[in-house]
């Protein structure tokens, strides 16, 4: 009824006359679309590889399968089997992360912004920490070093300028009041020129002769080197702990490859003071992420393994004549659904990471470059093309760059299912632009 009613509703705002019959087959297809779920599978062809707002990173298999296992299945998730007590649902990934990273100890809570607040909180509430003006960062949403800072009841002591800062500019602020010294990695920006920062192991020296924690944000954070893959190193978490980083918080769904997830790493009695706060109770990872993550940190104990089963770096490492070879394939049957309207044309592009990591750097990659062939209302031409293809029942999702809708095929793994979506294209105007589609 209430369908029937809204399809009546638009008739009469737009002054149309329906038949019964009308009527009744437009409030079906109105019902149908609003049992659909609304979240909608996309093709990321946008060249930004862990792309938050497409959902980070996608998970391997193996995590796959373990989710849908505890999802199916009871499972001993804070019961310890030996004894038949109580158990921590930490100690499920505790040891890994711990022999992965070089830790001492480990936890584990809902995603980093988690993480950080968690930690600031537990070492300094009502105390300060002294971070540098040139890691102040904002990592989008609402994500603010100063108000993350204000949430978890810390003072935050800015020292420095934004571009220098030195390790007097620490030491000078130390005083009674301070819970602990804060470096954050700038994870989505690089300020280049006349700059200085203090390494961490400098720092990490400057802590200890005080007897404070030093604490670092690395972000995304990886657990392996990334100069592998053409790309400039990010810290890694076991240099970072080995540079003397009391703890360290870094992100599951960026550079990792797993489910969106914050740890904690470093110090076994900061650990277990920070598990202790009841905080952490209102941050902690349900059984399926939990699951989901354990299987995908067991891939980090194979490296040879790792690349191929974990999407992220199959990704990263993807071969450039291997996109070629794709592009080549495809282009023909893209250029045949896309019709007349549009030139398809293979041609270079360049990838990047996302999500804050190496934010300078690209990677050389291959995709369409489509323009339409009037130049005549060319912007207003793209637009649609853009619009249309994110109408489709998987939106793909490209990017316009000078004057040319681009996408990247780096990321395109399902060439059959791609075609297959792109049958039903149509732009707005009508103009179903595919003769017939590809013969
Ligand atoms: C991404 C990031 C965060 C937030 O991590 P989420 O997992 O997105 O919550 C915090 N600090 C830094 C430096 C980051 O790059």
């Amino acid at each position: 009824m209430d369908a029937i009613r809204d399809v009546l509703d638009d008739a009469r705002a737009r002054e149309v006359m329906l038949s019964a019959d009308e009527a009744a087959q437009m409030a079906a297809s109105h019902m149908a679309s609003e049992q659909a779920s609304s979240i909608k599978v996309v093709y990321n062809l946008t060249g930004t590889i862990l792309h938050t707002n497409l959902g980070r990173a996608i998970l391997a298999e193996e995590a796959v399968e373990a989710a849908d296992k505890v999802m199916r299945n009871a499972i001993a998730l804070e019961y310890d089997i030996t004894g038949g007590g109580r158990g921590e649902r930490d100690d499920i990934v505790r040891d890994l992360l711990c022999r992965l990273t070089g830790a001492e100890d480990a936890t584990l809570v809902n995603n980093n912004a988690a993480a950080v607040l968690l930690t600031l909180n537990t070492l300094a509430a009502g105390r300060s920490v002294i971070v540098s003006r040139g890691e102040l960062i904002e990592i989008g949403g609402a994500f603010r070093m100063p108000d993350i800072m204000a949430s978890a009841g810390a003072k935050l002591v800015e020292v420095g300028t934004t571009n220098r800062t030195h390790y007097r500019d620490y030491e000078n602020a130390i005083n009674a009041e301070t819970g602990a010294l804060l470096k954050v990695h700038t994870s989505n920006y690089r300020i280049e020129g006349f700059t200085k920062s203090v390494s961490a192991n400098d720092l990490s020296t400057l802590a200890a002769e005080h007897n404070i924690p030093l604490v670092d944000d690395l972000g995304s954070g990886t657990l392996i080197g990334l100069s592998q893959f053409g790309l400039p190193d990010e810290p890694t978490v076991s240099k970072a702990l080995s540079a003397g980083a009391d703890l360290v918080t870094f992100s599951g769904d960026k550079l990792l490859g797993g489910p969106q997830a914050g740890f904690i790493v470093g110090r076994r009695d900061l650990i277990a003071n920070i598990n202790k706060n009841p905080m952490k109770r209102a941050m902690r990872v349900d059984k399926i992420r939990l699951a989901a993550i354990e299987a995908t940190l067991r891939l980090y104990q194979d490296p040879e393994r790792l690349i191929a089963r974990l999407p992220t770096y199959r990704a990263l490492s993807r071969n450039i004549d291997d996109i070629k070879a794709c592009a080549g394939r495809l282009a023909p049957k893209v250029a045949a659904y896309l019709g007349a309207q549009f030139s398809v044309e293979v041609g270079a592009c360049e990838s990047q990471v996302g999500s804050g990591a190496a934010p300078t750097a690209t990677l050389p990659s291959v995709g369409f470059v489509i323009r339409p062939a009037c130049r005549q209302h060319e912007g207003q031409a793209l637009q649609g093309l853009a619009d249309a293809l994110r109408s489709l029942p998987a939106p793909v999702i490209g990017r316009i760059k000078s004057q040319a809708f681009v996408l990247d095929l780096r990321c395109l793994e399902d060439e059959a299912g791609f075609l297959a979506n792109l049958e039903q294209f149509t732009t707005k105007d009508g103009g179903v632009g595919r003769g017939a589609g590809p013969a």
